[in-house]
């Protein structure tokens, strides 16, 4: 690659919404660059088996972003294996340079750098991803379907994580390392009254136990937080729900973003609050999380970048209206 490159859309990050958003820019005759950075194909790279990809019953995660890549490829969109390393959004064309040295400049950015869950840091931990540990309930909790599970957290997403894998397993341990919820009230309310819940308070998981054959979860190994005592809980699921790290420190001060880090977006639309720079997929939603909905703001993305191209400028975008 040329050590400088000038192109009309540069979209970094090649998940779900990086790709989509390359596949329809490449259409739209953007002739459109994507940086991969350090995880090509993103987070479903890293999971088995995805069964809620529309028409697909069941698909392998690396299988599937494979096949996106090769559409993406199909439709001459150049694809560089590089991580950006700094960017300066302060004025058009936007530069992005990358750890391998090169100096990008893009009319039109799409900010599709993902996120990534937060682990508890275990030993076992890795070895049973996608064995009984999962760090989300949507995508992993139909598996476990007349089983026990755990969720570890006290916030929102543990809660909602724990309701929403009541109507699967037959009991859902909640366990939290305080003795009260983080979770909202209503939220609490509905955990409190769900018979299928049982709270752990003062706890947290100080290992994981594998069966013998060490392909699926048998265990968690219990802490007491106040008197240290250890207990054995059988679960065959383990959801970690304490928080997601939106992959944004690089576009810190230079667009806007909530307290957690998550790129802020105008209603409806992937703008931010840079002219010309476009967030889609898990950088800017907490919320969902799915390859569906990060591949459907990728599409947005693309289509916005394309009108703002089209001569419009700032005035075709949406404003995002900053507090
Ligand atoms: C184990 C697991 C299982 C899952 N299962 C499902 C499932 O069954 N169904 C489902 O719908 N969803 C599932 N998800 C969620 C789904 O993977 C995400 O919602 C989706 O991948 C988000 O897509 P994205 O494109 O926004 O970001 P990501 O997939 O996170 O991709 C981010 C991309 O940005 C790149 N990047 C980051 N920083 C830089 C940088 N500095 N420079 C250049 N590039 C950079 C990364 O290399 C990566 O390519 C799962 C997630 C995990 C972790």
């Amino acid at each position: 690659m040329a050590h400088e490159k000038r192109t009309r859309l540069l979209v970094i990050g090649s998940g779900p919404a990086g790709l989509t958003a390359a596949i329809y820019a490449a259409r739209a005759a953007l002739s459109p660059v994507v940086l991969t950075g350090q995880q090509p194909g993103g987070q479903l790279t890293i999971t088995t088996e995805v069964e809620n990809w529309p028409g697909d019953t069941s698909v392998l995660g690396p299988d599937l972003m494979a096949r996106m890549e090769a559409q993406v490829r199909h439709l001459g969109v150049e694809i560089v294996p590089d991580v950006a390393s700094r960017v300066d959004l302060s004025h058009r064309p936007f530069l992005v340079e990358t750890d391998g040295g090169a100096r990008l400049l893009a009319e039109t950015l799409v900010i599709a750098t993902g996120a990534q869950a937060r682990w508890l840091g275990l030993p076992m931990e890795q070895t049973l991803r996608g064995k009984g540990v999962s760090a989300c309930a949507t995508c992993d909790g139909f598996f476990f379907r007349g089983r026990e599970v755990a969720v570890v957290g006290g916030g929102n997403s543990a809660a909602e994580e724990a309701l929403f894998l009541t109507r699967f397993a037959t009991r859902v341990h909640l366990i939290h390392r305080r003795d009260s919820l983080r979770a909202d009230k209503t939220n609490q309310a509905r955990i409190l009254a769900n018979a299928k819940v049982r709270i752990h308070w003062n706890r947290e998981v100080a290992d994981l136990e594998a069966t013998p054959d060490r392909l699926a979860l048998a265990a968690l190994r219990l802490r007491d937080t106040a008197t240290g005592a250890l207990e054995r809980l059988p679960v065959e699921g383990l959801f970690i729900a304490i928080g997601h790290d939106p992959a944004t420190g690089l576009f810190r001060g230079q667009v806007a973003m909530d307290e957690a880090g998550y790129i802020l977006t105008a209603p409806d639309s992937t703008a931010t609050s840079v002219p010309g720079v476009f967030a889609a997929g898990d950088v800017k939603d907490r919320l969902y999380r799915q390859a569906v909905t990060a591949a459907g703001m990728g599409c947005m993305a693309a289509l916005e970048a394309e009108r703002f191209l089209a001569g419009h400028g700032a005035a075709a975008q949406p404003s995002l209206a900053l507090a």
